[in-house]
C-alpha cells in the first residue's frame, strides 16, 4: 500500500479520516477516505502500490474498458454513450477548430474515434495494452502509452481532454505539469470527473458509485479541482454539468446497496439531483471543467 502524509493540492499534512468505502465492483476489499483539514479535499488513502494497481481494473463489469451489448444495463449505457460522444466532440470543437486534440486516457477510442471521423487531428495516450491496440485496429487512431506520453513534443496540442479519467491517474501533479508543455499557449484543458459534492453523492453516502475506490484516487469538488489545476497555470474558464451521469451512477450506486438497479429509485434520485444542480452546474454528479493555460 502506499500512504500520502501530504495532501496532493495543499501540501497540508493535517489530514483526517473521513470514512470507508468498499471496492464493489472487484474485490469487496474496504478502503479509506481521507480529507485535507485546510482545503477539504478529499482522497483514497492508502492506496494500492502502483504497480498493483491494474488488478482493481480486472472485472467484467468495469464497462468503460470494454464493449459488452450484454443485457440492458449495458445496452443503454452505450446508447447514452454514443450521444454523450456527439455532445463532448461538439464542445471541444467550440473551443478551437485547429489544432491536435489529444485524449488522455482514451481507452478503447470511441470518442476519439469519432473526432477523427469529423475530420480532426487527433492523438490518444492509453495506459492498457489491450484497451490501446483496441483503439488502434477498430478506429485506426494513433495511440500512445504512458512511457511514450512522456515523449509528446512541447507546444503541439491546442486541447487536452480527460473523461472521466483525472481521477486514476495516481501522479496527479506530474501529469498536469506535462500537460501545461505539451499545450500550444492558450490551449485549453477539458476535465471530466464524478463530483463528491453533488446531491446524489449526499443521498448515497459512502456507498455513492462515484467513490469506485480504489480505482478512484482523488475525489474532486469544483474547489479543489479549480485550486488544484490553477495552480499548475491554468485559469478555470468554465463548468459544464453532466446530468445523465447522475442517472447512472444513482443506478450503480442502488445496486450496491441493494443488488439490484432499482431504476425507478435510480431515477428520482437522479432528478433530483440534477433539479438541485440546476442553476449552478458545479453541483452536477459529475462536472466538466474547462481550463486555459495562462
Ligand atoms: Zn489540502
Amino acid at each position: 500500500m502506499h500512504h500520502l502524509n501530504q495532501c496532493p493540492v495543499c501540501y497540508s499534512e493535517s489530514l483526517n479520516h473521513a470514512f470507508s468505502c468498499v471496492d464493489y465492483t472487484t474485490t469487496q476489499e474496504t478502503f479509506q477516505i481521507q480529507s485535507c483539514n485546510h482545503c477539504s479535499f478529499f482522497f483514497t488513502n492508502p492506496r494500492p502500490a502502483d504497480d498493483q494497481l491494474g488488478k482493481y481494473y480486472e472485472s467484467k463489469d468495469y464497462i468503460s474498458h470494454t464493449n459488452s451489448q450484454k443485457g440492458l444495463f449495458n445496452r443503454v449505457y452505450q446508447l447514452v454513450r454514443n450521444f454523450a460522444i456527439e455532445s463532448k466532440f461538439n464542445l471541444v470543437n467550440k473551443l478551437n477548430s485547429n489544432g491536435l486534440i489529444l485524449d488522455y486516457g482514451c481507452g478503447t477510442g470511441e470518442f476519439l474515434g469519432y473526432v477523427q471521423k469529423r475530420g480532426r487531428t487527433v492523438l490518444g495516450v492509453e495506459p492498457s495494452d489491450a484497451a490501446r491496440q483496441q483503439a488502434i485496429q477498430n478506429h485506426q487512431l494513433n495511440v500512445r502509452s504512458l512511457d511514450q506520453f512522456l515523449e509528446i513534443p512541447d507546444h503541439s496540442a491546442s486541447i487536452i481532454s480527460l473523461w472521466h479519467v483525472l481521477e486514476h491517474v495516481p501522479n496527479l501533479r506530474e501529469t498536469l505539469s506535462k500537460f501545461h508543455r505539451i499545450l500550444q499557449d492558450q490551449g485549453h484543458l477539458v476535465i471530466a470527473v464524478p463530483n463528491c459534492s453533488s446531491l446524489d453523492a449526499e443521498i448515497y453516502g459512502p456507498i455513492w458509485a462515484g467513490y469506485d475506490v480504489p480505482r478512484h484516487l482523488w475525489h474532486f469538488t469544483p474547489k479543489t479541482m479549480k485550486a488544484l489545476v490553477e495552480s499548475e497555470g491554468f485559469n478555470l474558464l468554465t463548468m459544464k454539468g453532466m446530468p445523465f451521469d447522475s442517472f447512472y451512477v444513482s443506478m450503480l450506486s442502488e445496486k450496491y446497496k441493494t443488488g439490484k438497479m432499482n431504476p425507478i429509485r435510480a431515477f428520482f434520485n437522479g432528478l433530483k439531483s440534477n433539479w438541485n444542480a440546476r442553476k449552478d452546474s458545479g453541483k452536477t454528479s459529475s462536472v466538466i471543467y474547462i481550463f486555459q493555460k495562462k
